[in-house]
């Protein structure tokens, strides 16, 4: 047994499945998952000591690479001066003035510990707000795993086949709506019926829960003018997107200004920080100022909030977004070109945005869940080890999008693509 194949057995004994996230497993791709210790820009390193391209950067947070010394050294120092107080700090006065300014969609902001955390507080809020039970949420987005949202999540459950969770009560499931993404009418036919009972629509406004999926103009205005009428709260979750896309998320690219926004991943630079804001008419029904309760112990805990505003500055740089979005599209038009050698059956495709990529084992762009589920996920399990065995870390499921960090360089996406092309020519 080599050394991750050491620590995978032993992890076992104590950690269900040997992992504290269920996708970490390889469940879906099969084999060993990757013990890493240690990451520097673009790299990680794993327990036997190879090295790899890393294209995952911890599920997104990681735009800058590992390690970066501007995050270090603002980590280094606060944790000099304590690690939590339980009290309000300057940090977090801060990190909301910036969050506000980066954002106009948001007046005001909370901050709380991960996604999971900000989109089960933003539905709790919009209920709390519009005193309406009903949540509306899409096909393939996973926006974390609170109750109301295990409803056909995407992500890992996508991965394992499984449609929703045991332990959710079926009385919290039947408050949530299902659609298809990117479906105007099925979205229409809903509000027409039941607009007046439904407290928030929550959306990845560019799904990256199954695999990079974008949407159409029509729905994305569909749901901005739907929920207007209907007086129902829109709720874009950029836990992904936020900061990953551009520097005013997918909400800057579409034009739209969403009554609340989930952040989480990049706006913590790797530390565990999320946040939830908007309209302050609703935000003001929070607690303390309002009936709507939440909190938490380690809420806009100080190193975190340091990590998340070192990340903010460094990406607000002038031309830090054109020349993250440039290289991560030269990247998907160099994978669709080797693509285009190959026959349908065997090719892939790729799409960029911002920072963020989709690699596909089909011959076209996905536009739904169904979509998604019909590429040929036996060939990209294949793919996805020849790959790894090449030194490039990909997601280790179909249906993850991936990220390219400022710290990846030409070289290393040239040899990426020379990788893809030899792993092609030998699948
Ligand atoms: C990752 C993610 C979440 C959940 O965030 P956690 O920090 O893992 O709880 C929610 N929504 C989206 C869109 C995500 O990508």
């Amino acid at each position: 047994m080599n050394r991750n194949e050491q620590l995978f057995a032993a992890a076992q004994q104590h950690i269900p499945g040997g992992v504290n996230s269920p996708v970490r497993a390889f469940g879906s791709v099969g084999g060993t998952p990757r013990f890493f210790k240690k990451g520097e820009g673009a790299y990680v390193w794993d327990a036997d000591g190879k090295k790899y391209i890393d294209y995952v950067g911890s599920w997104g947070p990681l735009i800058l690479g590992h390690a970066h010394p501007a995050v270090i050294e603002a980590v280094t120092r606060t944790a000099q001066n304590g690690m939590s107080f339980g009290a309000p700090t300057e940090g977090e006065v801060e990190i909301a003035d910036l969050l506000c300014q980066m954002l106009p969609s948001m007046q005001q902001v909370r901050l709380v510990s991960s996604g999971t955390e900000a989109t089960m507080s933003a539905i709790r809020l919009a209920r709390g707000f519009t005193g309406r039970d009903k949540l509306v949420k899409f096909e393939g987005c996973y926006h974390g795993h609170a109750d109301s949202l295990l409803v056909k999540a995407g992500s890992g459950l996508l991965t394992f086949g499984n449609p929703s969770s045991a332990g959710v009560p079926a009385a919290v499931a039947a408050d949530t709506i299902v659609l298809p993404y990117n479906d105007v009418a099925a979205l229409e036919t809903l509000f027409a019926e039941q607009g007046d009972k439904i407290a928030a629509l929550i959306v990845e406004p560019i799904a990256g829960n199954m695999n990079l999926v974008q949407p159409s103009k029509a729905f994305v205005a569909a749901m901005r003018k739907l929920t207007q009428d209907h007086g129902a709260v829109l709720i874009y979750d950029e836990v992904m997107t936020g900061f990953r896309v551009g520097l005013q998320c997918s909400q800057g690219l579409h034009g739209i200004t969403p009554d609340l926004t989930c952040l989480g991943k990049v706006v913590g630079g790797g530390l565990p920080l999320a946040a939830f804001g908007g309209r302050a008419d609703i935000m003001g029904k929070l607690a303390p100022l309002g009936p709507v309760y939440q909190a938490g112990t380690l809420s806009g805990n100080p190193l975190a909030v340091a990590a998340g505003m070192a990340t903010l500055q460094e990406i607000s740089k002038p031309g830090f977004f054109e020349a993250l979005t440039a290289k991560t599209k030269a990247f998907a038009d160099g994978l669709n070109a080797i693509g285009a050698q190959f026959p349908s059956d065997k090719t892939i495709s790729a799409q960029a945005v911002g920072g963020m990529f989709g690699i596909y084992c089909s011959p076209s762009i996905p536009h739904s869940y169904n979509d998604v589920m019909n590429s040929d996920r036996a060939r990209f399990n294949a793919f996805f080890h020849a790959m790894l065995e090449e030194g490039v870390y990909l997601a280790p499921s179909a249906f993850e999008a991936g990220f390219v960090s400022a710290a990846h360089d030409d070289i290393d996406i040239q040899y990426t693509l020379h990788a893809t092309q030899r792993v092609l020519q030998n699948l």
